[in-house]
């Protein structure tokens, strides 16, 4: 293997699993060898700084965000301290983020219902935290699973690619596709599984070239573009049929 995730000795079409679910439980199986620590890239130190930093995380790269949390955080440690904040500061602070003003109004609106609403401490529960602004499922479960090793499995469009890609699941909305995703697998492995699939859409599986010729999975991903062992054999013995 020349890195993590990445591997050069496909074929191995062997045992194929035949359904979505047991496609999915081959794919956790796999990514799990290939990525066994699968941490989440928002540099964090608790569950306040975590939700801020998904926050920011919208339409932004995680690299750009750990940037500028650590002079968010240091002025703003608490969400007490961030529910007083200056709009215009915290703008200043989140710029280069992009949606600075939007993410800004968030963060606030998110620190005051924090504080308000909940005794300043993050709620656990994904019916909570959708309500705090900027907060929808993708982000509550992040935190979930993340922070309060509670079951949550994350969709973004890394999770929402590879699960088609893969044959996990035919639906587009993240929702529907959480649900799908969900009911292929145990609760405890629903954190990881997310963790992993947007470690493998970066690293292996890009949205414009996927690199199947590295991908530990392309024996048993529907949408490989390489020929599988079975494919091979199957055009071989249809081209010997034929002479
Ligand atoms: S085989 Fe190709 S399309 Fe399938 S998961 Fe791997 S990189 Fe993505």
């Amino acid at each position: 293997m020349s890195k993590e995730g990445t591997s050069a000795g496909y074929p191995r079409a062997v045992g194929k699993p035949r359904t979505p679910a047991a496609r999915s439980r081959e794919v956790a199986k796999r990514l799990a060898t290939l990525y066994p620590a699968a941490e989440c890239e928002l540099e964090h130190r608790n569950a306040f700084e975590l939700l801020s930093a998904t926050i920011l995380s919208a339409q932004c790269t995680d690299a750009r965000v750990n940037m500028v949390t650590p002079a968010l955080f240091a002025k703003y440690p608490t969400a007490a301290d961030l529910a007083g904040a200056n709009p215009t500061d915290v703008e200043e602070l989140v710029r280069s983020t992009g949606f600075y003003q939007t993410k800004a109004r968030n963060l606030i609106g998110m620190a005051r219902n924090v504080v308000d609403r909940f005794d300043g401490e993050v709620p656990t529960e994904l019916e909570d935290l959708v309500t705090l602004p900027g907060v929808g499922r993708k982000t509550g479960n992040v935190l979930r699973s993340v922070v309060f090793d509670l079951p949550g499995l994350a969709v973004d469009t890394h999770v929402g690619r590879l699960s088609r890609r893969l044959g996990l699941t035919t639906e587009e909305d993240p929702v529907k596709v959480e649900a799908v995703l969900n009911s292929h697998l145990p609760p405890e492995e629903w954190g990881k599984f997310s963790l992993r699939l947007i470690l493998h859409g970066r690293r292996v599986c890009d949205a414009r070239k996927p690199r199947c010729h590295d991908c530990e999975l392309q024996d048993i991903c529907p949408s490989s573009n390489l020929p599988t062992r079975d494919k091979v054999a199957m055009n071989g013995t249809k081209s010997s049929k034929r002479k």
